[in-house]
């Protein structure tokens, strides 16, 4: 648990990046999974806008306005465990959209989300959202497909907290971030904010990431840390492998993934 100390930007609205009717070519991965007459449905209820660093998109109990299909940057999912502390208890990124409590049929939210990384997302007002959802089932199913992805991958880190070492899930976590990129790249964090993601001491993340540097995984810089995703990967616990596993396409009946815990 940490301190609630992040001057965050709270309820900004967001800044249209683009004016709208613009041939929509979206980057977010659950649109481009779709029809594309479904995904014209959705470009075409969202406007685009721009994530600032410690934007606040949501907050525990606030009303939500907004579904974020995210297309660039970076984005923490925080939980509140008590008056002004917060954990991270997950990042997303343009393979996930924030705002699930609208697609489960809630109107506030349960956690406080905050940008990590600047970037770019296609935002859908609430009220058009449900109106989309409503009309369209084959648009909730696969946002309906997506939480249960969301669902399994909190399993697995809660799994991942609860019995791997420090150094094993700050590779996890690098590699995971990293992997979800077309090419190995240098990765916008600061310790403070890896601390905050798995929930451990600054120090504890100095030292772990000093360890990896030592063996040439990877290079910590000012705001940044440059991964060698292949290397690093392998100091990770096998619970990378099993949330890689729950992006994969709906699986076969018989094989349904479920969260495992292996040593
Ligand atoms: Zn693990």
């Amino acid at each position: 648990m940490f301190g609630d100390s992040t001057p965050y930007q709270f309820a900004d609205p967001g800044r249209p990046a683009q004016a709208r009717g613009r041939r929509w070519s979206p980057k977010n991965v659950i649109i481009r999974q779709m029809a594309p007459e479904l995904q014209s449905v959705l470009c075409d209820a969202a406007e685009p806008v721009r994530l600032r660093s410690r934007q606040m998109l949501e907050d525990v109990g606030m009303e939500c306005r907004y579904v974020y299909f995210i297309e660039t940057g970076r984005v923490a999912l925080m939980a509140r465990s008590g008056p002004g502390r917060t954990s991270e208890i997950g990042v997303v990124d343009h393979r996930d959209v924030v705002g699930l409590s609208l697609v489960l049929g809630a109107t506030r939210s349960s956690l406080r989300v905050v940008v990590q990384e600047s970037g770019e997302a296609l935002r859908v007002g609430a009220d058009s959202f449900t109106r989309i959802l409503d009309a369209i089932p084959d648009i909730r199913r696969k946002l309906l497909i997506y939480v249960h992805t969301v669902y399994a991958r909190n399993a697995q880190i809660a799994l991942c907290n609860a019995h791997h070492s420090v150094a094993q899930r700050v590779a996890r976590w690098l590699a995971w971030v990293a992997g979800r990129e077309e090419q190995a790249q240098e990765i916008r964090l600061t310790h403070d904010q890896l601390a905050r993601n798995l929930g451990v001491r600054r120090a504890t993340i100095s030292e772990a990431l000093g360890h990896f540097e030592a063996q040439g995984l990877l290079q910590r810089r000012r705001g940044a840390i440059v991964v060698h995703t292949e290397q690093i990967e392998r100091e990770a616990c096998s619970c990378l492998r099993m949330l890689r596993r729950t992006e994969e396409p709906e699986p076969d009946a018989g094989r349904r993934f479920s969260p495992l815990l292996c040593s």
